[in-house]
């Protein structure tokens, strides 16, 4: 008899694992909580206006990289279409009124940035040399079994902001080369240089985004579950794990439905997960830790549909820092916020001329909406609001800033909340990318996909790493607890 296995929560972690156990014999059902699949890779249209929630471009995922073997192994690749960011500038970097550029590939990388720091040249080269390093001692970005454990470890114990010092001389190239920490949610001293080194690598690789979407990449892997036999369940909000003595049995639905189970993976927040499950093998400390561990902070997000052909698409991202540092912005005050902002077009057709839509995104904390907690989506009341239409022009001028008369291209606006992220994922907080990777709580102190309760695992961005390329190679490492390592690299380099 095949073995059934019940995931909680259909993000891209959920939905990642549920293929790879349908593709080795199990039989998978998916919980998801909410009307749509897909968590963070949730899509929504207004009109003809199409907008991305969480997941706005993907890194190495062309013929031959990390991000494109994993995809092609779990049988979506063909059903993804990709429009691929400039490789001269993927990421423009906005700092103290100059603007700098983040190019594919060692030469590029270094010539470009050499122009505007001429004598930094080695020290560049040596910095891109140790972010391949340290990407690399990861066995599942660089598939390789043999990998270097002891880079692994150091860089696991010394921060982005630790790092980068001890490499590069000049100051402002330090916050250059750090200007991507949104991408992570960075706090100096704290993110562990692999978080960086992972991401870097992986947009150095290749950086696209996909057009139409990347709800496209939740209902192909959805689709890939089902065509082996496997359900994805919508509506369906898993309220308890049900465990004997020695291992979990099933998994109970608020509707008092009861999924029996050989195997739980939960692929939503740990903390909820820790909620969740009553077993006595669950040390108390362990359950403590985890509900009470740090998140990363939330956002703020206006997404804007511009009037027909007025805004040329832009083919990189745009990192806007108000300020003299790109570390802190998740600290602020009102008055200076916002301290820095992520300017993005979206990609509906492979090769746009002009944009549709686009989003401006920056940093917001729970607590400034913690006075609307609990209320429902449309039901939040005129005082919500008229705060999201206050922070949404605040967001719109500091934009202008650097795209004077872009304002008067905005047909309409529409906004997210910290309180919106926890309605449609369900992450406490709404904290961007879940628990903290931080450079004090790691090795016996971190989450790993294994917990006390043998057949019960742990998926998702708050296990390895968030992202498309993180939360994938977690995914692969949270099978590889029934599959061995061996069979999944196997598989991998197989596929
Ligand atoms: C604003 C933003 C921008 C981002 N941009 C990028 C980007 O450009 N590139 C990139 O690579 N990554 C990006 N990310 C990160 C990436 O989207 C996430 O790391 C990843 O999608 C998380 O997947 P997940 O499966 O861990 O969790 P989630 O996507 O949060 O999915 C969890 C799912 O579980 C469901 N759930 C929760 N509780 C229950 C329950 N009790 N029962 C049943 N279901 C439940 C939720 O409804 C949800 O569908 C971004 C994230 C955010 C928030």
């Amino acid at each position: 008899m095949m073995k059934k296995c019940v995931i909680i929560g259909s993000g891209l972690g959920g939905l990642a694992c549920g293929c790879i156990l349908a593709k080795n014999g199990y039989e998978v059902t998916v919980l998801e909580q909410g009307a749509q699949i897909g968590g963070c890779l949730q899509c929504f249209r207004r009109g003809d206006a199409l907008f991305e929630t969480g997941m706005h471009y993907i890194g190495s995922a062309e013929p031959g990289q990390v991000l494109y073997t994993f995809l092609h192994y779990l049988g979506v690749d063909q059903k993804i279409q990709l429009s691929k960011l400039n490789p001269k500038g993927y990421d423009v970097i906005s700092f103290k009124g100059q603007h700098y550029l983040m190019a594919n590939g060692k030469e590029a990388f270094v010539e470009t940035l050499a122009q505007q720091f001429p004598q930094s040249r080695e020290e560049l080269s040596r910095y891109y040399d140790l972010v391949k390093q340290v990407a690399s001692s990861w066995a599942m970005h660089s598939l390789r079994k043999d990998v270097d454990l002891n880079v692994n470890a150091e860089y696991q114990m010394r921060s982005v902001n630790e790092v980068i010092d001890s490499l590069i001389s000049d100051p402002t190239l330090r916050e250059v080369l750090a200007g991507i920490v949104p991408l992570y949610a960075g706090e100096k001293d704290h993110t562990p240089f692999y978080v960086h080194a992972l991401i870097a690598d992986s947009y150095d690789q290749s950086a696209s985004r996909i057009v139409g979407g990347s709800s496209v990449v939740a209902d192909a892997l959805a689709d890939a579950i089902r065509e082996r036999g496997g359900q994805v369940l919508v509506k369906r909000m898993a309220c308890q794990i049900e465990c004997d003595d020695k291992q979990a049995t099933a998994v109970i639905t608020s509707d008092g439905e009861r999924y029996a189970a050989d195997l739980v993976i939960s692929a939503i927040h740990p903390a909820k997960t820790m909620q969740m499950v009553q077993s006595r093998l669950i040390r108390p400390a362990y359950r403590q830790r985890i509900i009470e561990g740090r998140n990363s902070t939330s956002a703020f997000t206006v997404y804007l549909k511009f009037r027909k052909d007025s805004v040329p698409y832009m083919d990189h991202n745009f990192y806007y820092y108000r300020g003299d540092s790109v570390w802190g912005c998740e600290q602020y005050d009102e008055a200076l916020w916002p301290k820095f902002l992520l300017y993005m077009h979206f990609c509906q057709e492979a090769n746009p001329v002009y944009a549709t839509t686009g989003e401006i995104l920056t940093y917001m904390t729970m607590d400034e909406v913690r006075q609307w907690e609990g209320t429902h989506v449309g039901r939040r009341g005129e005082s919500y609001e008229a705060f999201k239409q206050k922070k949404a022009e605040a967001a719109i001028a500091a934009l202008e800033e650097e795209m004077p008369g872009l304002s008067e291209k905005i047909e309409a606006y529409y906004t997210s909340t910290p309180l919106t992220y926890i309605d449609y994922t369900g992450v406490p907080e709404g904290a961007l990318y879940g628990m903290m990777k931080d450079v004090d709580l790691l090795g016996s102190a971190g989450v790993t996909s294994r917990t006390r309760v043998p057949n019960l695992l742990l998926s998702g961005q708050s296990i390895t790493l968030h992202g498309m390329m993180g939360v994938l190679a977690g995914s692969m490492v949270t099978c590889s607890e029934v599959l061995t390592m061996e069979e999944i690299i196997s598989q991998l380099n197989q596929a």
